[in-house]
């Protein structure tokens, strides 16, 4: 029996890759799923006013582990772990783009040994996408869904860009592509805060999914606290929810927990280096637009509020790696920052809205983890007493690559079609973007606390790391649909497939 431990993204990836190599599974989960009486509750949307990177989803936030269970002390950082049924795909925004091969040549493999990988991610995610002129540079692996209906104000956007112009600039544009169903959605515009149709893709569905598959086993509400890679097998010592502590023997292990979980797991189990892990992450931005002309009918129309325009910038000038920037539209957390900014206008704070919220847009955007601020990991103790520092280092380059993004942007306004708010650009910390791993990279030949291209540390040959923990590199454009794949892989590769 393989065991993986995780149910979100990469636990997903790496199971059914498994199954599919004819090995059968058993997926051990902290698993927490929303409480029924927050369904009750489900028409009382609502994102975190003081945090709105930390999602609620219909209100609540199961899918995160605290900082406390978590076993974390973070320093300057903002990393999120999970211990919900789906990971942290029960509050993504579902964006989904491929790593380019080019940017992934450091990697210890050819960049098309994940082509097949993204294609069976892609039919686990069911990615809906227009070929635009994003697909030559991205290509989809798998013929997409319909996508989305792009709101007035992307349409306004796309139609507005200056694609010569921009294109000879280093731009290239194109619809968003997200893992959600077109077909399902229905334009209520709550994505931020809660998908009552559940037309975003959740990994917690593609586990149900795969309960209907031969050899598949799931076991939610068990925490694994440690693992023995044994010569005869690998144990993992758990804590199941209401029972007694007691031991998972398997043939071979996939840990699937998210970066941090996953560190302090082997770190708990196998010790740590005095020196510390490194942990990289996507610098992350938000920086507010203002159209340069008005949207009628925007932003009354019903629509989706997830991202709505991919950008992708390549000038070597602004930073060595593409850089990826999504544009947002009107959604509840534009809207709630425009009407605190409408206040000082009294009473003609509702004229003052209606004025900007048709124009107004904002950036979330990702660099590449080399011009990320630099952060190390350090471990204490062992087993369920592991406790990870995540301490980050000097950010003013990272700030400096940012700016620069922010600049080029506002260069280009003309061409772009509006300008950036740029006195309001928010630069996230590490890790706030969601986007981090690297601390166990894989390596060619792989030095002691790095892995293989299998994702397995050196003498521990049936523990294999399959979340993005064994990202050699973090290329700007979104993640998860890459880290699947590569999980997909090693599970495949793992399995003699
Ligand atoms: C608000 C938000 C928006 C995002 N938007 C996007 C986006 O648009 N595009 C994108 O590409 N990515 C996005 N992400 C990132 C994306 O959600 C993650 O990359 C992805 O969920 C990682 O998948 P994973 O399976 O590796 O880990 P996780 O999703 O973190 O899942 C970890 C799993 O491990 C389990 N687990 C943890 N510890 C243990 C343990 N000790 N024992 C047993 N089980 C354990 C948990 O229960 C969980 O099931 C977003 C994230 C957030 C928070
Ligand atoms: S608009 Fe968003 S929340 Fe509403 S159904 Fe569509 S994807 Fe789901």
């Amino acid at each position: 029996m393989n065991l993986v431990v995780g149910s979100g993204p990469s636990g997903v990836a790496a199971a059914s890759a498994l199954l599919d190599a004819g090995k059968p599974v058993l997926m051990v989960d902290i698993g927490r799923e929303l409480d029924p009486r927050w369904c009750q509750a489900s028409r009382y949307f609502q994102y975190s006013a003081d945090d709105p990177a930390r999602k609620r989803v219909f209100g609540s936030e199961y899918p995160y582990l605290t900082d406390r269970e978590a076993g974390l002390v973070q320093k300057g950082t903002k990393c999120l772990a999970s211990g919900g049924k789906g990971g942290l795909s029960a509050v993504w925004g579902a964006s989904v783009l491929p790593f380019p091969d080019a940017e992934i040549e450091d990697w210890p493999f050819p960049a098309r040994d994940l082509h097949d990988h993204y294609k069976k991610a892609a039919a686990l995610l069911g990615i809906a996408g227009a070929a635009d002129g994003l697909a030559g540079r991205f290509p989809f692996y798998a013929p997409p869904s319909p996508p989305l209906n792009p709101s007035l104000q992307a349409r306004a956007v796309l139609s507005r860009f200056d694609a010569d112009a921009l294109r000879s600039n280093g731009f290239t544009f194109g619809q968003a592509r997200h893992a959600v169903s077109a077909a399902a959605c229905q334009y209520d515009g709550t994505c931020l805060s809660g998908c009552e149709r559940g037309a975003i893709w959740n990994a917690a569905v593609a586990v149900e999914a795969l309960k209907k598959r031969l050899g598949f086993e799931y076991r939610g509400g068990v925490k694994v606290l440690s693992l023995e890679d044994r010569p005869d097998g690998v144990r993992l010592h758990v804590a199941p929810e209401g029972a007694s502590r007691t031991v998972i023997d398997g043939e071979k292990a996939f840990l699937a927990c998210g970066p941090l979980a996953t560190a302090r797991l082997v770190c708990g189990s196998f010790g740590a280096p005095a020196e510390g892990l490194p942990l990289l992450s996507q610098p992350y931005f938000v920086l507010p637009l203002i159209l340069d002309r008005d949207v009628p009918g925007a932003p009354e129309e019903k629509l989706h509020t997830l991202a709505q325009v991919f950008l992708e910038l390549e000038d070597k000038d602004v930073s060595k790696h593409l850089v990826h920037l999504q544009i947002y539209g009107h959604n509840e957390v534009i809207a709630d920052r425009l009407a605190d900014a409408a206040r000082w206008a009294g009473p003609f704070a509702g004229a003052v809205e209606r004025h900007f919220a048709p124009r107004l847009l904002a950036i979330q955007g990702y660099l590449h983890s080399d011009e990320g601020v630099p952060v190390r990991i350090t471990a204490e103790g062992r087993g369920e007493d592991c406790r990870l520092t995540v301490k980050a280092g000097d950010a003013s380059a990272t700030k400096a690559a940012v700016r620069r993004v922010a600049a080029k942007i506002a260069r280009q306004s003309g061409e772009l079609g509006f300008n950036p708010l740029s006195f309001m650009l928010k630069v996230g910390k590490p890790g706030e973007g969601n986007h981090a791993g690297g601390t166990f990279p894989m390596k060619k030949t792989p030095a002691a606390w790095q892995t293989d291209a299998l994702g397995r540390l050196h003498g521990r040959e049936r523990v294999h790391l399959v979340d993005s923990s064994v990202l050699p590199s973090i290329p700007a454009t979104t993640f998860t649909y890459a880290v699947m794949a590569n999980a997909s892989r090693i599970a495949s590769e793992a399995a003699g497939a």
